[in-house]
């Protein structure tokens, strides 16, 4: 297909998503694919309600990518080099350590994901609690993306593009253009599992970011092993067929691990009813406003 040939809101949008940043995570794709699934894991309490704004939630996913380019504070939200000190199980756990070990300015260089994680999770059960049903939809619908971002091994490390050791641009490769490819939403669905209410939603970030630390290594191993390859189809053929199963465990705890998420947001706010359907008086959430042709910008993940 030509550009002439395709709608002008479609190429918008296509536009949209490729100047918010080269690394987009797990790409638009991938993002819906975990608030989508993690909706049928929710308890008959919290699921029609979820279903009911299931639409608004996909496009929240990705809204956190697109936040990048009208708040210079969102981009370290979406990853934490995890072993930029060394040893991923010596990394401070507190944001407040880890500037008082590296300073200010190089502490959120590294990244913030498992503490706004944390904050967001605390706004969702305050939202929950006041029975706030636009708020509880946008909230839960972004921290869907960062709970998404916690599971691509690649947003877990100092090297997150391969920079370090030769192969630059394997981040997209792997956790977007991977999923563009190849149809993931039926081969994930064995990795889902159920939802469990969170002892500590920022140690559960930091243990998931551990996990995909360990599996990084193996994925550069094979972009080596596939170099002389890139630009083909073969390529991804082999890509998806050597860490495909990778994706989709990923993926599915991912999705899992939204539910989760959302679970505890609910229990921590005392279990209330969800807001009812409207016609039973409750106030509908406006759909996020389409956000502004960004300006490029570098962006780290
Ligand atoms: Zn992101």
């Amino acid at each position: 297909m030509t550009h002439r040939l395709v709608p002008v809101p479609l190429l918008s949008l296509a536009l949209l998503f490729v100047l918010c940043g080269p690394l987009p995570a797990w790409g638009r794709r991938g993002h819906e694919l975990v608030n989508d699934r993690a909706i049928g894991l929710l308890p008959p309490e919290l699921r029609p309600f979820f279903e009911r704004h299931r639409p608004e939630l996909l496009v929240l996913a990705n809204e956190p990518d697109l936040r990048k380019q009208r708040d210079p504070q969102e981009g370290p939200r979406h990853f934490l080099d995890l072993d930029a000190a060394g040893d991923p199980a010596q990394y401070p756990r507190t944001l407040e350590e880890a500037m008082r070990r590296f300073g200010a300015k190089r502490a959120v260089e590294y990244g913030v994901l498992p503490w706004h994680i944390g904050t967001v999770s605390a706004e969702l059960t305050a939202a929950m609690k006041a029975g706030n049903e636009a708020q509880i939809v946008d909230i839960a619908g972004r921290l869907g993306h960062y709970v998404g971002d916690s599971f691509v091994p690649l947003h877990a490390c100092l090297n997150y593009d391969g920079q370090l050791t030769g192969n630059t641009g394997i981040h997209k490769l792997w956790e977007a253009d991977l999923l563009e490819r190849y149809p993931f939403d039926k081969t994930m669905l064995a990795s889902l599992g159920t939802p469990m209410v969170l002892e500590d939603p920022v140690v559960f970030a930091f243990e998931t970011l551990t996990t995909g630390q360990a599996e990084v290594q193996g994925i550069l191993e094979c972009d080596t092993a596939l170099h002389a390859l890139r630009g083909k189809h073969e390529y991804f053929e082999k890509l998806r067929e050597r860490t495909g199963a990778l994706a989709d465990r990923r993926l599915g705890e991912a999705a899992t691990a939204t539910a989760s998420h959302w679970l505890t947001a609910w229990v921590r706010a005392g279990k209330p009813a969800m807001p009812a359907a409207a016609g039973d008086g409750a106030a509908q959430p406006q759909a996020p406003a389409e956000a502004p042709m960004p300006t490029p910008v570098p962006s780290k993940n």
